[in-house]
């Protein structure tokens, strides 16, 4: 499971500065997507091969004429709480503040690994403005300049290093991936039918499941075998083995949710049709895009729901996932267990399609036959030319498109290419990212 980092500090310090500097890699995925609805809380990050969580706490700020550790938001002591090393941000140029003092001594009794920064130290060649910051009594102070990316690679080993993280293994890119389990997590907010449809599936004759304790910190995981395909089903927020059962018994985690989306190949989100989509369904939706995974969406309790209702539904799904349009979207009901078959298909489905195999030859006979049916358009003097295709690689599938000026190639020929690449390799439930490569 990936690391949690949380940031902590004061308003201004500069955490979400520091925050879009951590989840910068990964922010270029998803850049393609419309309507992507976001919450800049949560974010992913990676640094050389390993990959973490960040949880900025800035937008829970308290007030701040309040003592902070009294009033400290609900929200922001439940991501320190899940976070496994904590960012303490402080502002090298303000100097120490009382709030930071309280918040140092929130910090010191929690006792998580933490690592104390002063932000906003660029051009602060010795470290004597630093010194009154070993006031605190948390150790060791890192002067870094989020504004102007010094200091953050550092600071990033350092965090992760208090972890002793164990090396991480490499997926590898082009494995065999037919032996492979399946690993499949139901994500959904609480009350959804979660834990209703998984037992469901669990007591059904031609699902096999095998008792297995799980290994890896928290994560458990529930292997089975259904008409010959092995799957893995990973334990999502607030959903936890209980005995035999799965039973919602924790209130609904952020993190949770992310690290299970991470550990899956397939996410299934389940919405509650009484409910409609919600803020916090768009918020998953986003986070399973921004992770890359393969989604089939399931509405469920479809039974509960009158005529008017579906038609409101199904509209606000266009509207609220529209970035999900790649999805299968499957109209369910767990408790009477009307529509369930169908979803496995669709979970193989898109499973496939993440882990596909793409072969040069027929990736560039598709791009040229796309070419000969609508050239992109000239921008300005120049007309962009794209020669060939390549895969770059899976999960999600990745087509690197190679030619010269392709900087000018429009999104909306790139989604046109993109229909046209889904079509031929059916790629169902997959987000699919396309990369142009112009050689000068
Ligand atoms: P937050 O309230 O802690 O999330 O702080 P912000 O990230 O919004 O930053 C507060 C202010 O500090 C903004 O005006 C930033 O541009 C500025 N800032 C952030 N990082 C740096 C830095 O490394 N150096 C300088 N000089 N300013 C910074
Ligand atoms: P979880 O929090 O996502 O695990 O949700 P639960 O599985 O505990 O379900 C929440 C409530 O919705 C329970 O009262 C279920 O009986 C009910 N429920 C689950 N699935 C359905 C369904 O398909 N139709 C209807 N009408 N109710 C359902």
């Amino acid at each position: 499971m990936k690391p949690v980092i949380a940031l902590v500090g004061r308003p201004n310090v500069g955490k979400s500065t520091l925050f879009n500097r951590l989840t910068k890699s990964r922010d270029a995925i998803v850049a393609d997507f419309a309507g992507l609805t976001r919450d800049r809380h949560y974010g992913q990050g990676r640094q050389g091969k390993h990959e973490y969580i960040v949880i900025d706490t800035g937008g829970f700020e308290p007030d701040a004429s309040k003592g902070i550790f009294k009033e400290m938001a609900r929200q922001t002591q439940q991501a320190v709480a899940e976070a496994d090393v904590v960012i303490f941000v402080l502002d090298a140029r303000a100097g120490l503040a009382g709030q930071d003092h309280e918040i140092a001594n929130y910090l010191r009794r929690l006792g998580k690994p933490t690592v104390l920064v002063a932000n906003k130290a660029e051009g602060m060649k010795d470290g004597s403005q630093l010194s009154e910051f070993y006031e605190l009594g948390l150790g060791e102070v890192v002067p870094v300049s989020a504004a102007h990316g010094q200091g953050v690679r550092s600071l990033v080993d350092l965090a992760l290093g208090l972890l002793n993280l164990p090396e991480p293994v490499e997926d590898e890119a082009f494995g065999d991936e037919d032996q492979k389990p399946v690993r499949l997590a139901v994500a959904g907010r609480p009350n959804a039918g979660k834990s209703t449809l998984i037992n469901t599936w669990l007591g059904e004759e031609r699902l096999v499941a095998f008792d297995m304790p799980g290994t890896t910190r928290d994560a458990i995981t529930v292997p089975f075998e259904r008409n010959g395909q092995k799957f893995e089903l990973i334990d999502t927020a607030g959903l936890r083995r209980k005995g035999k059962v799965f039973e919602a018994i924790e209130k609904f985690s952020v993190v949770k949710t992310l690290q299970a989306i991470e550990g899956a190949n397939v996410v299934l989100l389940l919405i509650d049709a009484t409910q409609g989509v919600t803020d916090q369904d768009a918020h998953i939706a986003g986070y399973i895009l921004e992770s890359g995974r393969s989604v089939v969406l399931a509405i469920n309790k479809w039974d509960a729901v009158d005529d008017y209702q579906r038609q409101m539904l199904e509209r606000s799904i266009e509207t609220r996932l529209s970035f999900l349009k790649f999805a299968p979207l499957h109209f369910i009901s767990a408790q009477k267990r009307q529509g369930l078959e169908p979803l496995w298909k669709s979970i193989i489905q898109a499973h496939r399609a993440a882990t596909c195999k793409m072969p040069t030859p027929v990736l560039t006979r598709v791009l040229l036959e796309a070419l000969q049916f609508q050239t992109p358009k000239k921008v300005g003097a120049y007309r962009p030319k794209m020669r060939y295709a390549h895969q770059g690689g899976m999960n999600p599938p990745i087509i690197v498109i190679h030619g010269n000026s392709l900087e000018h190639v429009t999104d909306a020929y790139k989604r046109f290419l993109e229909g046209r690449f889904r079509k031929e390799f059916n790629l169902v439930g997959t987000p699919l990212r396309i990369e142009m490569k112009t050689s000068h």
